[in-house]
């Protein structure tokens, strides 16, 4: 039996149970955090203290809410620059048994610091190989999956070069790729053919946030290629309202793609890239909507259940799908 790296150590493959694909316990911008903690944005100290109550308390809050809704696991994508923290999600892990997989990666659209716009490809593979083999941040905890990222800046030099490593580390590894994209720019097309380029399985990459469109022709040319897809925003109005995901999502049940989808909001229990004002706003404005871990089992589910989506498919999306490109 394969089985999963997890912040709690590795999990038996068919241990992952009912599995939500893209969830975040905590976003923020560590470098901002480290050198202005007066700024209150993360409410516990750094680096890897956890107070009582704040962030932690919301991440245990939204874990809590996931296994109360039946989740068992969840795949944690918090990468560089989104501040990962892997002993954070171990103390949330174990508070409420919630299985979290953490992953290795650098999130950006086209900043890179001089550290890593100094080094190749091939030495920024060797810290994710790091990742995956020995541990994360001075921990025994190993990373399950590599994360890169694409948008609206598109596929320039420094996003090429995140991509050809994640590549070479998945290449070294086996751990499969999680690629951030952007459908309004139609970014998907090009980091898959990188990706290919380096020699990774279609099967082992995860295209995310391909429910941002609701361009069927679209999704379906990303799909021949072999790749899995993320339905992975929902509640994020700003990008896609709820009902045309929705629609999406049986569109692409009707078309006989259970095998190839993934479900899940995208949420971040706490997230400090914007003032508390402006999320506010944000909210008022409609741009997000019940955008919580909650979304997907209290209400994407059973409305797709109430449409015709069958046990066998929903068990295919829910629990085989992730165990399928996590162990490749
Ligand atoms: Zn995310």
């Amino acid at each position: 039996m394969a089985s999963v790296e997890s912040v709690s150590g590795p999990i038996a493959a068919d241990e992952l149970g009912v599995t939500l694909i893209h969830e975040h316990l905590r976003t923020w911008d560590e470098a901002t955090h480290l050198q202005w903690p007066s700024a209150g944005t993360v409410r516990e100290d750094p680096p890897h203290a956890v107070e009582p109550g704040g962030d932690y308390e919301e991440a245990v809050k939204a874990a809590h809410a996931a296994v109360e809704l039946g989740v068992r696991t969840i795949v944690e994508p918090t990468a560089m620059f989104l501040g990962r923290d892997v002993a954070f999600m171990r103390r949330v892990a174990e508070e409420t048994g919630l299985q979290v997989i953490p992953c290795t990666g650098i999130y950006t659209y086209d900043y890179l610091p001089t550290f890593f716009a100094s080094r190749s490809a091939d030495q920024i593979a060797d810290l994710y190989v790091h990742d995956i083999e020995v541990g994360i941040q001075d921990t025994e905890i190993k990373a399950a999956f590599i994360k890169c990222a694409a948008d609206e800046p598109g596929v320039n030099e420094n996003i090429e070069k995140l991509h050809r490593a994640a590549a070479r580390a998945s290449v070294r590894t086996g751990a499969p790729i999680m690629a951030h994209s952007r459908p309004a720019s139609d970014t998907a097309p090009r980091q898959i053919e990188i990706l290919n380029e380096e020699g990774v399985e279609p099967s082992k990459v995860q295209i995310a946030h391909t429910g941002d469109t609701d361009d069927l022709d679209q999704i379906e040319r990303i799909l021949e290629t072999g790749v899995w897809i993320g339905l992975d925003r929902y509640g994020l109005e700003m990008y896609l309202p709820y009902e045309q995901r929705q629609a999406t999502t049986r569109a692409l049940l009707e078309r006989g793609y259970a095998d190839r989808i993934f479900l899940s909001a995208d949420s971040c229990a706490t997230i400090d890239w914007f003032p508390a004002e402006a999320i506010e706003g944000m909210i008022a404005a409609g741009m997000a909507k019940d955008w919580t871990i909650r979304i997907v089992p209290e209400r994407v589910l059973p409305e797709l259940r109430e449409s015709g989506m069958t046990a066998e498919q929903e068990r295919t999306i829910m629990v085989d799908n992730p165990v399928a490109w996590l162990t490749g």
